[in-house]
Formats: structure tokens, sequence, C-alpha cells
């Protein structure tokens, strides 16, 4: 096998992505992990299961979304045409309802009666609690204290929706003390209740069910590319927390050895400053959250925290799938950091008039420097991961510090 039809074949049977990912987590959550993964295994064979996920992707977040030819950044650019795949116009505004859709579909079929999840900047909770809400599943986020301080807005949206949101007082009060707790708390009703995770991460099977939802993007937009412009590009680019966005548009577009694939990680206050969350490019290789990739971490081993401007990019770790494309050089990883996505998102808005999430702004950062290095046929396909609303108050913020 080449390493490109191996990269589309993992995981193996031990959860594993080369020498990354597999199962580290303690003797209680064995048991529901393997249950997890039987039930997805038996989901994924199951044709009428697969319909009733595309029909709820049809109808209740509005895929497929559009290819969008961003013509006047293009023209201000003066090189490659830039290429947007919306996932900003899905429900709720950004990908992450195609993977807690399925999810929570899946605890349907699985005979689950109550949804957890974690988060961060409450975007995932937001998301399982929207799923929640539609599959008639009651809900229960748990999210770090600092993180419901910060975040306010997004906790009222979780409750409006029905969702019970449990502040996490351990540790740094933030997304991984979130993501323990609700592990503990999973390994404990694992009878009833079904664990909606967030990103391409933690323990396997998560990185492979994430993927599998989130992949529907990159099929969309490989077949959109070849509609419309007749190939594929040349470049795709997606930015990079846990890694779910991304690799659910790369992953059709890992056999097609002509494209390259560019995962844009948060540079926040500067590589330099240890003040950032790109854990592909300055990490190093240790586990987290039950799973073997790379992340920030001291000399001791002691995970440290991430920085980014954008909430959903603050995370110290990496889906395994990434380190494993990154190990491998099929895909390469870039950082931006916060003041030059800060460009990008002004730039995004005034010329195409699209409020992008300033997650996304670095995907489109890294865009904004290929694009006029290649010749005007170059297509640059950019994944556009979510719309920027939600980041307005920290726009405001730095827009009043500047005046
Ligand atoms: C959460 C989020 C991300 C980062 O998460 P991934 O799992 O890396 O995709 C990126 N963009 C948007 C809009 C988000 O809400």
């Amino acid at each position: 096998m080449s390493g490109a039809q191996q990269a589309a074949s993992w995981p193996d049977a031990a959860g594993r992505y080369g020498e990354f990912g597999g199962r580290y987590v303690a003797e209680t959550l064995m048991a529901p992990l393997l249950e997890l993964e039987r039930g997805f295994a038996s989901a994924m064979a199951d044709p009428a299961f697969m319909e009733e996920v595309r029909r709820y992707l049809r109808e209740h977040v509005g895929r497929p979304t559009t290819l969008t030819v961003a013509e006047n950044l293009t023209r201000h650019l003066g090189g490659a045409t830039i290429v947007l795949k919306r996932e900003d116009l899905c429900h709720t505004g950004a990908h992450k309802i195609n993977n807690t859709l399925g999810q929570c579909l899946l605890a349907r079929r699985m005979g689950k009666r109550r949804i957890i999840a974690e988060t961060g900047a409450g975007q995932h909770g937001v998301a399982t609690a929207t799923a929640a809400a539609l599959l008639g599943f009651p809900c229960r986020v748990f999210m770090g204290r600092l993180d419901c301080e910060r975040q306010a807005i997004n906790v009222l949206r979780m409750k409006v929706l029905g969702a019970e949101v449990v502040p996490v007082d351990s540790g740094s009060r933030t997304l991984k003390d979130a993501i323990n707790e609700a592990m503990r708390t999973w390994a404990a009703e694992v009878d009833d209740t079904f664990y909606c995770f967030g990103s391409a991460a933690g323990p396997h099977p998560y990185p492979w069910i994430v993927r599998t939802f989130q992949s529907v993007i990159g099929e969309e937009a490989r077949a959109q590319c070849l509609e419309r412009f007749g190939r594929l590009p040349e470049q795709v680019v997606a930015c990079v927390g846990g890694g779910s966005n991304a690799i659910g548009l790369f992953h059709a577009f890992v056999p097609d050895a002509g494209v390259g694939l560019v995962g844009v990680e948060a540079g926040g206050h500067g590589i330099a400053s240890l003040q950032h969350a790109a854990t592909i490019s300055a990490g190093s290789v240790g586990v987290l959250h039950g799973s073997r990739s790379y992340v920030l971490q001291d000399a001791w081993g002691q995970i440290q925290e991430a920085h980014s401007i954008s909430a959903g990019l603050d995370y110290p770790g990496v889906g395994p799938e990434h380190a494993w494309l990154a190990s491998t050089g099929r895909a390469s990883y870039v950082s931006v950091d916060d003041e030059e996505a800060l460009e990008a998102f002004h730039l995004v808005a005034r010329t195409e008039g699209i409020l992008t999430a300033l997650e996304t702004a670095h995907a489109f950062a890294h865009a904004i420097r290929l694009a006029p290095t290649l010749p005007k046929e170059a297509l640059v396909l950019v994944g556009s991961s979510g719309r920027g609303d939600k980041d307005l108050n920290t726009i405001a913020a730095r827009m009043e510090r500047e005046a």
C-alpha cells in the first residue's frame, strides 16, 4: 500500500494511525469505549442508518453546503483562485452540527437515553444541545467555570435549548478539565448515557467516529470542485483545533497525491512566546485525553495551557490522524498568530461580505499568504468552518483598544 492509501484506511483494529491514537484510558472507560466501537461499526454497516444521517443533514443542517468562488478576495490577492467550502452556512453556524447530529442519532440507535458532552468555548455544547433537543434527549454539558464566565451567551443558548450546563472547578477550569469530568461521569453512568465528543481527538473510537461524520465536508467539496472546474484543487487549507473540520475536509482528498493538504494551527502570541496552540508545529509526542498524539507539555509531561484569540482552537492536543498525516508528510501544518488571523478576518469581511469565525480566519490567513505565490489557474480550497457573529465582542474590544 502507498502512504496515501494507508492513511485513507486508518485506523487499524487497535484504533491507531501509525504510532498515534490508541486508547490510553482508565479500566473503567474500556467497556464503554468498546461498546461504542461495536455500536458505531454496526451502524456504519447499516444502510438505513447512513440514509437517516443523510436525511437529517439535508433537512436540519442544510446540506449540501455551497462551494463559493471568492472572486473579490482572489482579485485582491492577484494569484490562485480561492474557493470556499461554506460550513458557516450550516444550521448553528459551523461544521460542529454534522458531528453532534451523527452522534446523537448513533445514541438513539444504541438505545441510550441521555446525552452528555464537554465544551470549551461553548460551540460544541450548543451543537450538542441542538441535536439533543431535536431528537428528544435530555442533555448535560460540562464546561470549565472560567469558560462559563467568558462565554455567557453560549451558556444561555444551551439552557434555552433545554440542556443543563455543569460548571467544572478542577484544574485550570477550562476545556481539558471539562473533558476529564465528562469522561468520569460517563464511566459512572454508561448504561444509559452517551458521551458526544467534540473533536477528532480523544480515545479510539472517537477520532474515527468524528472523522466519519465530518468527512461529508470533503466528499461534497471534492465532487463540487470536479463539477465546477473539471479538476481538483492544488491546495486544501483548513484550521486545526482538535482537528475535526480539517480531517473532515481532508479525508476525501488524502488519496489524491497531487492535492496539497495544509492544516493551520493557532500561533497565539507567537510560537516563541510559548502562548499558542500550535500543537503539531511546536509541541511534542505525548498522551492527552486517551490518545497518543502531539501535545503541549512541559519537560515533566505536564500539559500546558494553550492560547489563541479564537476559543475554538485553544486546545493543547490534536487528533491522532493529523499527527500521522504530519509525520508522513502527506499533510503539512503551519501556524498563524492572533494578529495575522485578525487581519484576515477584516479582509474577508470587506472583500467577500463574510464575517468569518476567528478560528476560520486562521485558515484564510494562510490562503492569503499562499494565493499570490501560485499561478492564476491554481485553485486553493479553504474550509470555511464557521461564521463569526460569536466573535464580535472580541473584535469590538480590539477595535476599541486600537482607536
Ligand atoms: C470548534 C471550531 C473549530 C475547531 O475545531 P476543530 O475540531 O479543529 O474543527 C474551527 N472552526 C470553528 C468555526 C469552530 O467552531
